[in-house]
């Protein structure tokens, strides 16, 4: 396995838009099960996961586990995953103390902090809470001084009553900053969350949404921090490898409650539900078919700038894309991709229109 994951199933509250597997508010009994069914799956896994190159703590919220629990975590990561170039974790920036921030920066080389929006009503219109402890600015300073080299924030937008002025003035907002990276994603209603529920009916504007996305495009372009992803935008060097690795096909190891692997064969998800997971509850295997699993390593690997050359493909895939040449002349000649002999990459209205690159190659005949 050449990438792991480990999913932090806790926050300190549930934000309204969120799907993500978590359990709000944990006691400390619960987050020791956690720990000791983690630290026995890495034990577990040790020689599986002895080459990794990356590891990303997720969740969650993973800078709220307390601080022995995190060393030890990550003593046995290390133990398990020795020869890791970069580890990633997850904060809250109001987890981010002092003494947290050393603590993150003992073990992980990349933070990224959830800021989402620094404009209060914003962040209020979708129910993400405020907590006491440091704001943005602080945690930044505190992860900075603790010696932090790549640091990543996260934002949403189009949420309700944003404007363009008002989502100029996150990226500006955010720039400040100094950061090494920057995902921004636009706030859907994922079925079943309170959002959801509240603007059900609503219209959803795609066309400011769209020029929302080609705003992030340009603003931090221009700042130095190019998109390389459908979402994701880095100074040079500051790509995500961990995520760059899975959009390419990569295998990865997703241990904790809701965590998906890729074997490079099949893929599973492990049940998101705490106490299920505890038990043993089996994971649910997904057997992919081989040409299923081509169509769905050459989408993936579309969702980057740089999209693929062929001998990458052909390493990371196992065959090559001749299967899709229909497909793929279909998607040049709709302006969402360039095609050589040697590369195919999406175009940048085939990074907006993404869904339709996939869905072409998915259910290709
Ligand atoms: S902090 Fe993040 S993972 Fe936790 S509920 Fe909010 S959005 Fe979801």
């Amino acid at each position: 396995m050449r990438n792991l994951y480990i999913h932090v199933p806790f926050c300190a509250g549930k934000c309204d838009y969120c799907a993500f597997y978590s359990e709000p508010v944990p006691d400390a009994a619960m987050i020791r099960l956690w720990l000791d069914r983690i630290l026995f799956q890495l034990e577990e896994n040790a020689s599986r996961l002895k080459n990794a190159e990356t590891v990303y703590f997720g969740g969650g919220t993973p800078s709220l586990l307390p601080d022995d629990v995190l060393k030890r975590l990550f003593a046995a990561v290390h133990e398990a995953a020795p020869v890791a170039a970069e580890v990633s974790i997850e904060a809250n920036p109001f987890t981010v103390t002092q003494e947290k921030a050393a603590v993150l920066t003992s073990f992980a080389n990349r933070v990224t902090l959830g800021i989402q929006s620094f404009e209060p009503d914003l962040l209020s219109a979708v129910g993400r809470r405020e907590h006491a402890g440091p704001g943005p600015e602080e945690a930044v300073r505190n992860l900075r001084e603790a010696g932090l080299r790549s640091l990543g924030l996260d934002l949403m937008y189009a949420l309700p009553g944003e404007t363009p002025d008002l989502w100029r003035r996150d990226l500006e907002h955010a720039l400040e900053l100094n950061p090494e990276h920057i995902s921004a994603y636009s706030v859907t209603p994922e079925p079943g969350t309170p959002f959801a529920r509240r603007v059900a009916g609503r219209q959803e504007d795609d066309a400011l949404s769209e020029a929302m996305w080609e705003q992030a495009g340009a603003v931090l372009g221009t700042a130095g921090l190019p998109r390389y992803e459908i979402s994701n935008y880095a100074r040079p060097g500051f790509e995500s490898r961990h995520n760059f690795n899975v959009w390419h096909g990569q295998t990865y190891l997703g241990l904790g409650p809701a965590a998906c692997s890729f074997d490079g064969n099949d893929r599973w998800t492990q049940v998101s539900d705490l106490r299920s997971w505890l038990d043993g509850a089996p994971p649910e295997v997904d057997r992919i078919l081989r040409r299923a699993r081509l169509g769905e390593i050459l989408m993936m690997g579309l969702r980057t700038v740089r999209g693929w050359t062929r001998r990458e493909f052909e390493v990371a895939a196992g065959g090559n894309w001749e299967a899709f040449s229909e497909q793929l002349n279909e998607l040049a000649e709709r302006g969402l991709v360039t095609l050589t002999t040697d590369t195919i990459a999406p175009t940048e209205r085939g990074l907006a229109f993404w869904n339709d690159v996939a869905e072409s190659l998915v259910f290709a005949p």
